[in-house]
Protein backbone atom coordinates (compact mmCIF):
# COMPACT_ATOMS: atom_id res chain seq x y z
CA UNK A 1 0.00 0.00 0.00
CA UNK A 2 1.52 3.31 -0.86
CA UNK A 3 -1.39 5.68 -0.44
CA UNK A 4 -4.05 6.12 2.63
CA UNK A 5 -7.29 7.72 2.49
CA UNK A 6 -9.01 8.94 5.66
CA UNK A 7 -12.26 10.31 7.22
CA UNK A 8 -11.34 12.21 10.32
CA UNK A 9 -14.42 12.80 12.31
CA UNK A 10 -15.06 15.90 14.82
CA UNK A 11 -16.29 15.35 18.22
CA UNK A 12 -18.61 17.35 20.16
CA UNK A 13 -19.08 17.39 24.38
CA UNK A 14 -21.93 15.90 26.11
CA UNK A 15 -20.88 17.24 29.24
CA UNK A 16 -17.37 18.51 30.29
CA UNK A 17 -16.73 19.21 34.23
CA UNK A 18 -13.35 20.48 35.15
CA UNK A 19 -12.49 19.16 38.69
CA UNK A 20 -9.11 21.01 39.32
CA UNK A 21 -5.32 21.80 38.35
CA UNK A 22 -2.64 18.50 38.52
CA UNK A 23 0.67 18.25 39.61
CA UNK A 24 1.62 18.29 35.96
CA UNK A 25 -0.60 21.73 35.69
CA UNK A 26 -3.08 20.08 33.17
CA UNK A 27 -7.15 20.35 34.43
CA UNK A 28 -8.74 17.17 35.94
CA UNK A 29 -11.48 16.44 34.10
CA UNK A 30 -14.80 14.22 33.87
CA UNK A 31 -16.33 14.35 30.00
CA UNK A 32 -19.14 12.60 28.01
CA UNK A 33 -17.25 13.02 24.14
CA UNK A 34 -19.17 12.04 21.51
CA UNK A 35 -17.98 11.49 17.57
CA UNK A 36 -20.34 13.49 14.73
CA UNK A 37 -20.20 12.75 10.75
CA UNK A 38 -18.76 15.88 10.24
CA UNK A 39 -15.48 14.88 9.17
CA UNK A 40 -12.14 16.03 7.67
CA UNK A 41 -10.82 14.52 4.23
CA UNK A 42 -6.92 13.24 4.70
CA UNK A 43 -4.64 11.71 2.18
CA UNK A 44 -1.15 10.13 2.96
CA UNK A 45 1.18 8.61 0.30
CA UNK A 46 4.61 8.31 0.03
CA UNK A 47 6.58 10.97 -1.60
CA UNK A 48 10.07 9.44 -2.69
CA UNK A 49 12.14 11.70 0.10
CA UNK A 50 13.13 12.15 3.59
CA UNK A 51 10.92 15.02 3.95
CA UNK A 52 6.89 15.58 5.19
CA UNK A 53 5.22 17.98 3.40
CA UNK A 54 1.72 19.27 4.17
CA UNK A 55 -1.38 21.20 2.77
CA UNK A 56 -4.81 22.11 3.22
CA UNK A 57 -7.37 23.82 1.92
CA UNK A 58 -7.83 26.60 4.87
CA UNK A 59 -5.89 29.16 5.48
CA UNK A 60 -6.35 29.36 8.66
CA UNK A 61 -4.62 25.27 9.53
CA UNK A 62 -0.28 26.15 9.94
CA UNK A 63 1.38 24.19 7.58
CA UNK A 64 4.65 23.89 9.92
CA UNK A 65 5.78 21.83 13.20
CA UNK A 66 2.54 23.42 14.60
CA UNK A 67 0.42 20.97 12.85
CA UNK A 68 -0.29 18.17 14.98
CA UNK A 69 -1.05 15.91 11.77
CA UNK A 70 3.13 17.00 11.48
CA UNK A 71 3.61 16.52 14.67
CA UNK A 72 2.09 12.99 14.88
CA UNK A 73 4.43 11.83 11.72
CA UNK A 74 6.98 13.40 13.87
CA UNK A 75 6.62 11.13 16.76
CA UNK A 76 5.92 8.43 14.43
CA UNK A 77 9.78 8.97 13.24
CA UNK A 78 11.25 9.67 16.35
CA UNK A 79 9.27 6.22 17.95
CA UNK A 80 10.61 4.33 15.16
CA UNK A 81 13.56 5.69 12.78
CA UNK A 82 14.48 2.29 11.06
CA UNK A 83 11.12 2.36 9.58
CA UNK A 84 11.28 6.36 8.64
CA UNK A 85 14.61 4.95 6.96
CA UNK A 86 12.81 2.25 5.13
CA UNK A 87 10.04 4.09 4.09
CA UNK A 88 11.05 7.60 3.89
CA UNK A 89 8.88 10.77 4.07
CA UNK A 90 4.97 11.50 2.82
CA UNK A 91 3.23 14.06 1.73
CA UNK A 92 -0.35 14.86 3.90
CA UNK A 93 -3.26 16.66 2.36
CA UNK A 94 -5.94 18.01 4.52
CA UNK A 95 -9.66 18.75 3.32
CA UNK A 96 -10.39 20.85 5.94
CA UNK A 97 -14.01 20.30 6.57
CA UNK A 98 -14.47 20.88 10.52
CA UNK A 99 -14.21 24.66 11.74
CA UNK A 100 -10.85 25.49 12.81
CA UNK A 101 -10.39 26.27 16.84
CA UNK A 102 -14.29 25.85 17.51
CA UNK A 103 -14.07 23.17 19.99
CA UNK A 104 -14.47 20.21 17.84
CA UNK A 105 -10.94 18.45 18.20
CA UNK A 106 -10.40 19.32 14.35
CA UNK A 107 -6.51 19.13 14.62
CA UNK A 108 -6.68 16.18 17.09
CA UNK A 109 -8.82 13.88 14.94
CA UNK A 110 -6.23 14.99 12.13
CA UNK A 111 -3.15 14.09 14.43
CA UNK A 112 -5.22 10.75 14.95
CA UNK A 113 -5.15 10.14 11.62
CA UNK A 114 -1.80 10.36 10.37
CA UNK A 115 -0.99 8.09 13.30
CA UNK A 116 -3.03 5.40 11.95
CA UNK A 117 -2.36 5.54 8.43
CA UNK A 118 1.44 5.23 8.98
CA UNK A 119 0.95 2.65 11.53
CA UNK A 120 -0.51 1.28 8.16
CA UNK A 121 1.99 2.23 5.44
CA UNK A 122 5.11 1.91 7.29
CA UNK A 123 3.45 -1.49 8.52
CA UNK A 124 4.00 -0.76 12.41
CA UNK A 125 1.74 -3.35 13.67
CA UNK A 126 0.54 -1.04 16.61
CA UNK A 127 -2.54 -2.30 18.04
CA UNK A 128 -5.37 0.69 18.50
CA UNK A 129 -4.43 0.42 22.37
CA UNK A 130 -0.60 1.00 21.42
CA UNK A 131 -1.88 3.95 19.47
CA UNK A 132 -3.98 5.47 21.74
CA UNK A 133 -1.35 5.38 24.27
CA UNK A 134 1.16 6.96 21.57
CA UNK A 135 -1.24 9.56 20.75
CA UNK A 136 -1.17 10.97 24.19
CA UNK A 137 1.72 12.71 23.46
CA UNK A 138 0.15 14.86 20.52
CA UNK A 139 -3.03 16.37 23.41
CA UNK A 140 -5.67 15.10 25.31
CA UNK A 141 -8.36 14.75 22.55
CA UNK A 142 -6.47 12.34 20.27
CA UNK A 143 -6.46 9.10 21.78
CA UNK A 144 -10.58 9.64 21.92
CA UNK A 145 -10.28 10.87 18.12
CA UNK A 146 -8.74 7.26 16.96
CA UNK A 147 -11.85 5.08 18.57
CA UNK A 148 -14.61 7.41 18.41
CA UNK A 149 -18.16 6.45 19.19
CA UNK A 150 -19.45 7.86 22.77
CA UNK A 151 -16.99 7.42 26.08
CA UNK A 152 -16.35 8.58 29.17
CA UNK A 153 -13.00 10.49 29.01
CA UNK A 154 -11.22 11.54 32.72
CA UNK A 155 -7.45 12.21 33.35
CA UNK A 156 -6.88 15.50 31.35
CA UNK A 157 -9.17 13.53 28.69
CA UNK A 158 -7.07 10.41 27.74
CA UNK A 159 -8.50 7.51 29.90
CA UNK A 160 -11.51 6.29 27.93
CA UNK A 161 -14.37 4.17 28.33
CA UNK A 162 -16.78 3.81 25.96
CA UNK A 163 -20.72 3.88 26.68
CA UNK A 164 -23.44 3.20 24.76
CA UNK A 165 -23.18 4.70 21.54
CA UNK A 166 -25.93 7.49 20.59
CA UNK A 167 -25.90 7.39 16.89
CA UNK A 168 -29.87 7.50 16.49
CA UNK A 169 -29.45 11.61 17.27
CA UNK A 170 -29.00 14.53 15.02
CA UNK A 171 -26.87 17.69 15.82
CA UNK A 172 -27.05 21.31 14.82
CA UNK A 173 -23.58 23.31 14.87
CA UNK A 174 -23.43 27.20 14.74
CA UNK A 175 -20.04 29.03 14.55
CA UNK A 176 -19.41 32.19 13.31
CA UNK A 177 -16.31 31.99 10.67
CA UNK A 178 -14.71 34.93 11.83
CA UNK A 179 -14.46 33.83 15.48
CA UNK A 180 -12.53 31.44 17.64
CA UNK A 181 -11.59 30.92 21.02
CA UNK A 182 -8.15 29.21 22.21
CA UNK A 183 -8.66 26.26 24.43
CA UNK A 184 -5.59 27.57 26.69
CA UNK A 185 -7.21 30.72 27.11
CA UNK A 186 -10.76 29.16 28.43
CA UNK A 187 -8.41 27.01 30.51
CA UNK A 188 -6.67 30.08 32.33
CA UNK A 189 -9.42 31.28 32.78
CA UNK A 190 -11.28 28.93 34.28
CA UNK A 191 -8.63 28.51 36.80
CA UNK A 192 -8.45 32.72 37.95
CA UNK A 193 -12.30 32.65 38.49
CA UNK A 194 -12.47 28.93 39.72
CA UNK A 195 -9.25 27.82 40.94
CA UNK A 196 -9.89 28.14 44.88
CA UNK A 197 -12.95 26.19 44.24
CA UNK A 198 -10.59 23.42 42.72
CA UNK A 199 -11.08 19.80 44.39
CA UNK A 200 -13.38 21.44 46.98
CA UNK A 201 -16.63 20.43 45.81
CA UNK A 202 -18.06 17.48 47.64
CA UNK A 203 -17.62 14.24 45.27
CA UNK A 204 -21.23 12.73 45.72
CA UNK A 205 -22.80 16.62 44.15
CA UNK A 206 -20.37 16.75 41.88
CA UNK A 207 -21.19 13.56 40.11
CA UNK A 208 -24.83 13.76 40.31
CA UNK A 209 -25.09 15.05 36.99
CA UNK A 210 -22.41 13.17 35.11
CA UNK A 211 -23.83 10.02 36.34
CA UNK A 212 -27.73 10.97 35.17
CA UNK A 213 -26.70 11.86 32.16
CA UNK A 214 -24.66 8.22 31.31
CA UNK A 215 -27.46 6.64 33.00
CA UNK A 216 -29.62 8.86 30.56
CA UNK A 217 -27.32 7.27 27.87
CA UNK A 218 -27.63 4.51 28.81
CA UNK A 219 -31.43 3.87 28.94
CA UNK A 220 -31.23 5.99 25.38
CA UNK A 221 -33.66 8.83 27.28
CA UNK A 222 -32.87 11.63 24.41
CA UNK A 223 -35.21 14.15 26.24
CA UNK A 224 -33.38 13.74 29.88
CA UNK A 225 -30.01 13.55 27.60
CA UNK A 226 -30.67 17.14 26.18
CA UNK A 227 -31.53 18.39 29.97
CA UNK A 228 -28.52 16.97 31.28
CA UNK A 229 -25.84 18.50 28.88
CA UNK A 230 -23.33 20.34 30.86
CA UNK A 231 -20.20 22.56 29.89
CA UNK A 232 -18.18 24.28 32.87
CA UNK A 233 -15.84 26.64 30.21
CA UNK A 234 -18.88 27.92 29.41
CA UNK A 235 -19.04 30.09 32.67
CA UNK A 236 -16.10 32.01 31.37
CA UNK A 237 -16.67 31.84 27.58
CA UNK A 238 -20.57 33.05 27.80
CA UNK A 239 -19.86 36.31 29.82
CA UNK A 240 -16.89 37.52 28.07
CA UNK A 241 -18.23 36.66 24.36
CA UNK A 242 -21.78 37.86 24.33
CA UNK A 243 -22.38 37.46 21.48
CA UNK A 244 -21.69 33.21 21.61
CA UNK A 245 -24.09 33.98 24.72
CA UNK A 246 -26.85 35.47 22.54
CA UNK A 247 -26.05 32.81 20.02
CA UNK A 248 -26.91 30.03 22.86
CA UNK A 249 -30.22 31.66 24.06
CA UNK A 250 -31.62 31.87 20.72
CA UNK A 251 -30.73 28.56 19.95
CA UNK A 252 -32.02 27.07 22.81
CA UNK A 253 -35.40 28.18 21.75
CA UNK A 254 -35.21 26.66 18.81
CA UNK A 255 -36.99 23.62 20.26
CA UNK A 256 -33.81 20.99 20.09
CA UNK A 257 -33.47 18.13 23.09
CA UNK A 258 -30.52 20.65 24.81
CA UNK A 259 -27.94 23.41 23.35
CA UNK A 260 -24.72 23.77 24.87
CA UNK A 261 -21.17 24.86 23.74
CA UNK A 262 -18.82 22.32 22.72
CA UNK A 263 -15.48 22.36 24.55
CA UNK A 264 -13.61 25.65 24.59
CA UNK A 265 -16.45 26.94 22.08
CA UNK A 266 -17.14 29.02 19.98
CA UNK A 267 -19.31 26.52 18.58
CA UNK A 268 -22.64 25.76 19.41
CA UNK A 269 -24.54 23.10 19.06
CA UNK A 270 -28.01 21.83 19.55
CA UNK A 271 -28.97 18.09 19.91
CA UNK A 272 -32.44 16.68 17.57
CA UNK A 273 -34.02 13.85 17.92
CA UNK A 274 -34.10 13.47 13.97
CA UNK A 275 -32.73 14.92 10.61
CA UNK A 276 -35.95 16.70 9.91
CA UNK A 277 -36.03 18.13 13.38
CA UNK A 278 -32.40 19.33 12.85
CA UNK A 279 -33.21 20.97 9.12
CA UNK A 280 -36.13 22.22 10.83
CA UNK A 281 -33.86 24.31 13.38
CA UNK A 282 -31.50 25.03 11.54
CA UNK A 283 -34.13 27.00 8.57
CA UNK A 284 -35.20 29.02 12.04
CA UNK A 285 -31.57 29.90 12.43
CA UNK A 286 -30.60 30.93 8.91
CA UNK A 287 -34.26 33.21 8.57
CA UNK A 288 -33.93 34.85 11.91
CA UNK A 289 -30.80 35.70 12.70
CA UNK A 290 -29.88 36.54 8.71
CA UNK A 291 -26.41 36.72 9.19
CA UNK A 292 -23.97 35.04 6.19
CA UNK A 293 -20.66 34.94 9.12
CA UNK A 294 -22.72 31.88 10.53
CA UNK A 295 -21.67 29.09 9.62
CA UNK A 296 -24.34 26.21 9.97
CA UNK A 297 -24.10 22.25 9.85
CA UNK A 298 -26.33 19.29 10.54
CA UNK A 299 -24.50 16.39 11.68
CA UNK A 300 -25.07 13.01 12.84
CA UNK A 301 -23.67 11.53 15.49
CA UNK A 302 -21.54 8.69 15.02
CA UNK A 303 -20.36 5.59 16.23
CA UNK A 304 -16.98 5.66 14.60
CA UNK A 305 -13.56 7.11 15.17
CA UNK A 306 -11.20 7.85 12.42
CA UNK A 307 -11.71 5.78 9.13
CA UNK A 308 -9.55 4.69 6.69
CA UNK A 309 -11.12 4.13 3.11
CA UNK A 310 -10.50 1.30 0.60
CA UNK A 311 -8.73 3.00 -2.30
P1 LIG B 1 -9.92 20.97 20.81
O1 LIG B 1 -11.43 20.81 20.72
O2 LIG B 1 -9.17 19.67 20.62
O3 LIG B 1 -9.46 21.79 21.96
P2 LIG B 1 -10.28 22.89 18.72
O4 LIG B 1 -11.31 22.20 17.91
O5 LIG B 1 -10.79 23.96 19.64
O6 LIG B 1 -9.47 21.81 19.52
P3 LIG B 1 -8.48 23.02 16.51
O7 LIG B 1 -9.35 23.08 15.32
O8 LIG B 1 -7.80 21.74 16.80
O9 LIG B 1 -9.23 23.55 17.80
O10 LIG B 1 -7.39 24.20 16.35
C1 LIG B 1 -6.71 24.78 17.43
C2 LIG B 1 -5.44 25.44 16.88
O11 LIG B 1 -4.53 24.39 16.53
C3 LIG B 1 -5.67 26.23 15.61
O12 LIG B 1 -5.84 27.59 15.89
C4 LIG B 1 -4.45 25.95 14.77
O13 LIG B 1 -3.55 27.02 14.83
C5 LIG B 1 -3.77 24.76 15.39
N1 LIG B 1 -3.70 23.54 14.54
C6 LIG B 1 -2.66 22.73 14.46
N2 LIG B 1 -2.89 21.70 13.63
C7 LIG B 1 -4.15 21.85 13.17
C8 LIG B 1 -4.94 21.08 12.28
N3 LIG B 1 -4.50 19.96 11.70
N4 LIG B 1 -6.20 21.51 12.05
C9 LIG B 1 -6.66 22.64 12.67
N5 LIG B 1 -5.93 23.42 13.48
C10 LIG B 1 -4.67 23.02 13.75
Amino acid sequence: MKICNLVAPAKINLYLEVLGERVDHYHELIMVLQSIELSDYIKIYFNGTRDFNLYCNNSLVPLNETNIAYRAAQLIVKKFPKFFDSYGGVDIIINKCIPVAAGLAGGSTDGAAVLLALNLLWKLKLNKTELEKLSENLGSDVPFCITGGTAIATGRGETLNPIENLDNLWVVLAKYQNFSISTPWAYQNYKKRFGEYYWKIDSNNRNNNFKSLVNAISHKNDKRIGELLHNDLEKVVLPKHLVINKLKSFISKTGGLGTMMSGSGPTIFTLCESYEKAQDIKNVITQELQDSNLELFISKLSNNGIKIMEN
